[in-house]
Parts: structure tokens; C-alpha cells; sequence
């Protein structure tokens, strides 16, 4: 799907851009299945210096996530940053640098991890989202429910028992 062609960096010698565009299936996130809302843009550019292929690049789109608070579903928009390094044909002693055989390397797997990693643990629809009612489960940012001032406060009960009228109506 995004998919690098190492020996075009090579043939040009000099830092070479790679644009992919791809509409990606959903994720299993920490909090449930993630969807895509519309194609995602991996924008990358590679150099080979030092031996080696050094990629920097990021990754853009949007992600339709759950409110933790009000459960609603809203898009969330993504940018996140890939920074990966390449040796060809060769093993190097740094977990920071990947071995590749070819010279077509599928990035595929790094752009899902990258996004899993940015996806909020606790996702909000807006920092201030008033959530749900927990009495009537109203949706609080569309307007509030009556529950909280029929809840007759217990501080008060005794109050409100000594002013009901005398069922009887006679002392
Ligand atoms: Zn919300
Ligand atoms: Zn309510």
C-alpha cells in the first residue's frame, strides 16, 4: 500500500520524496475498533547517507473516535511524525535501524503502529464535553435534563417532610 522504492533514492542521489495516498481498513485500538473518515497521506522523504536510508515523513488524516464522556462519535483529525532508518543487505547492531533485503520496502505496518501510538487513551469530543446524565443518560452539551432539581437534596428532605400538608387535614 505505501510501498518505498530504495534504488530510486540510489539512482538519484539526493534526498528523494515518496507521496502515498490509501485509504487504510479500520484499527483495533486500545478503546475499540478505529475507522478511517476518508484516505490517509503519507508524505515521506529518504536519503541515503552514511550507509543508510534515512526516512522522515508524516502521516495525515482523520479517525472517527467515541467520546469517553458523551459517547458521541466525532472525527479526529491526525498528524503524526515518522522518522525510520533503513540498511540494505546488511545487519547493524542498533534496534533503531531495520534490515531489508529489497529494494522495495512496505511501510505499511509502520504507518498503522505510528497511529495506533497517537490515538488518545481517553478521547474527548471537546475538552469541556459535559458527558451524559446519570440518571436519564441526556446528553448534557445539547441542553440539561430536570433530573438534578427534582433530586431533592437530603440535607433537605426533613425540611421538605415537615412542610407536606397533613395528609388527614386535621392535627
Ligand atoms: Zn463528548
Ligand atoms: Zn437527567
Amino acid at each position: 500500500m505505501f510501498t518505498l522504492d530504495l534504488s530510486l533514492v540510489r539512482k538519484q542521489g539526493k534526498p528523494t520524496a515518496f507521496h502515498f495516498r490509501a485509504q487504510l481498513p479500520a484499527l483495533d485500538g486500545p478503546d475499540g475498533m478505529v475507522s478511517f473518515i476518508g484516505p490517509v497521506d503519507v508524505e515521506t522523504v529518504v536519503t541515503y547517507a552514511q550507509g543508510q536510508f534515512w526516512l522522515d515523513g508524516t502521516v495525515s488524516g482523520q479517525v472517527e473516535l467515541a467520546c469517553a464522556r458523551c459517547l458521541k462519535r466525532f472525527a479526529h483529525p491526525l498528524k503524526v511524525t515518522l522518522a525510520e532508518r533503513y540498511v540494505q543487505g546488511r545487519t547493524v547492531d542498533d534496534p533503531e535501524v531495520t534490515c531489508v533485503e529489497d529494494d522495495l520496502v512496505d511501510l505499511t505496518e509502520t504507518v498503522r503502529q505510528s497511529i495506533l501510538l497517537a490515538l488518545p487513551m481517553r478521547a474527548l469530543c471537546r475538552v469541556e464535553c459535559r458527558g451524559l446524565c446519570p440518571e436519564c443518560g441526556q446528553v448534557l452539551n445539547e441542553g440539561a435534563c430536570d433530573c438534578r432539581s427534582r433530586t431533592i437534596d437530603p440535607r433537605l428532605a426533613g425540611l421538605a417532610d415537615f412542610f407536606k400538608p397533613n395528609p388527614k387535614g386535621v392535627e
